[in-house]
């Protein structure tokens, strides 16, 4: 027995295709863990297809991860279900992120298919490419024949889809009922109410649905899937076919990932609240360009990195996170409001010896609620009054010691002259008093 320690990524083919070979000299090889980040082992990394048979899983006590493996027998009615075939449908980065992975697992065919060709990036990670689900199926039936599994017209188990948010209807849409049915359909859309809706109008009853959302792609997850969240929901499984949605869930599972079960509704208000507004800030970062100072804080930092990550995806999947998600506009209402509150905390604000002391309606920001925001701005151009003013100067003068007679505000405190007196006197014998 001998230890070999790798510097490389997983996720390199490089590496995957120098273990496959490893796999094949030695009796057994287990991949025990690796290190994503600050030397910190991250413990049995399951590197699956290198311990294909019986004997070698056994050895250690160290169970190997499988799709297969984990299918209760008891639920299964298929005597032998010695391979899975997997169609990834939308074959861009996700999709290919994805298929990278499947590709690794025992006793798994991958199969991919999108509106462009991909057969050359399909090719490079050992995927078979067909123009359309209907080809790909075909090439799944012709697999089972060659690996001399009863056929009975089954093709594909599993059909994964991967295309973008916003063209997730049409995609479905565009699918051949007949050929979903009896399959696993699974998607992995960042927002969840809207495909599971889209998946239950257009399925036939008896595709089974997972909806999940893999919630990192390949630039978060290049250093594994470790603790990172898996969010699912089993809408549609038939008791008889658990293990393909195991198998599934298992692929995340296995790699370490953080399962999360919940509904899509619940997944919905939660990212509405976490995800939306990371991009969303992110998004408004990069109005104002922010770009590296000679004095850059940690902080600073963190906000340039939020971003350029957030800027990396394309808008259609920003735009598709608000126009998707009916949680997002509550979200966008609140982000508004909490700006204008903190906006108008530090434009109305006031000093008092040296400390802040609040905006003057409200004396704290503390005591400040909505309420303020119902006092008219017509208020704030309203101008001093000129009378208090010229009194607010004689009473400063008068306290620096200046003599100053006013004739501003209030009664005269001196006797009517006689002149005044005699001349109201004779008006009102003379009924002067109009
Ligand atoms: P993407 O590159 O924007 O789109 C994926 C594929 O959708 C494209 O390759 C494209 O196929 C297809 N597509 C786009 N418009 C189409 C149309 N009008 N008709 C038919 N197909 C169309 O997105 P992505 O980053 O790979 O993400 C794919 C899915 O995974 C999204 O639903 C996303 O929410 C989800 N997801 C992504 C991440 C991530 O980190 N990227 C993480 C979790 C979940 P062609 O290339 O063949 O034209």
């Amino acid at each position: 027995m001998f230890y070999l320690d790798v510097i490389g990524n997983l996720q390199d083919l490089r590496l995957q295709h120098a273990l496959s070979h490893l796999s094949e000299l030695a009796n057994f090889v287990r991949v025990l863990g690796c290190y994503p980040s600050d030397g910190v082992l991250v413990h049995d990394m399951q590197q699956p297809r290198l311990c294909p048979t019986p004997l070698q899983t056994t050895i250690l006590g160290l169970p190997v991860a499988s799709p297969l493996a984990a299918s209760p027998p008891t639920t299964n009615p298929d005597p032998s279900p010695s391979s899975l075939h997997v169609a990834i449908i939308g074959f861009g980065n996700f999709g290919q992120f994805l298929a990278r992975w499947w590709a690794l697992q025992p006793h798994t065919y991958v199969y991919a298919t999108s509106r462009s060709d991909y057969s050359e990036a399909a090719r490079r990670l050992g995927v078979a490419f067909g123009s359309t689900l209907a080809a790909v199926d075909l090439l799944a039936q012709h697999k089972r024949e060659e690996l001399g599994e009863a056929a009975d017209n089954q093709g594909l188990d599993v059909v994964i889809l991967a295309p973008s948010v916003l063209s997730f209807e049409k995609v479905v849409q565009g699918l051949d009922p007949l050929l979903c049915a009896n399959k696993l359909v699974v998607d992995v859309l960042s927002v969840k109410v809207h495909p599971k809706t889209v998946l239950l109008d257009a399925l036939p009853g008896s595709s089974d649905i997972l909806c999940t959302h893999p919630m990192f792609g390949p630039e978060s997850a290049k250093h594994g899937w470790q603790n990172l969240p898996m969010v699912y929901e089993a809408v549609r499984t038939q008791p008889t076919h658990q293990w393909r949605t195991q198998a599934c869930l298992n692929l995340f599972r296995d790699q370490g990932c953080r399962m999360v079960e919940m509904t899509c509704e619940e997944h919905d208000r939660h990212a509405a609240g976490s995800q939306f507004i990371t991009h969303f800030t992110g998004r408004v970062l990069s109005q104002l360009g922010l770009s590296n100072t000679p004095i850059n804080t940690k902080g600073y930092e963190t906000l340039l990195a939020l971003q350029a990550n957030t800027c990396k995806d394309s808008f259609d999947l920003f735009f598709a996170l608000f126009k998707y998600n009916t949680n997002s506009e509550q979200t966008l209402a609140q982000f508004s409001d909490a700006f204008e509150h903190v906006a108008h905390q530090l434009r109305n604000g006031r000093m008092v010896e040296g400390s802040y002391q609040g905006t003057p309606e409200t004396g704290s920001p503390a005591d400040q609620t909505p309420a303020d925001e119902t006092i008219s701005p017509i208020v704030s151009l309203l101008q001093g009054s000129a009378t208090v003013q010229v009194h607010s100067l004689t009473q400063r003068l008068l306290s620096e010691g200046r003599k100053i007679v006013s004739l501003n505000v209030g009664e005269p405190d001196w006797p009517c002259p006689d002149e005044v007196k005699e001349a109201v006197a004779q008006a009102m014998v003379d009924n002067d008093t109009k």
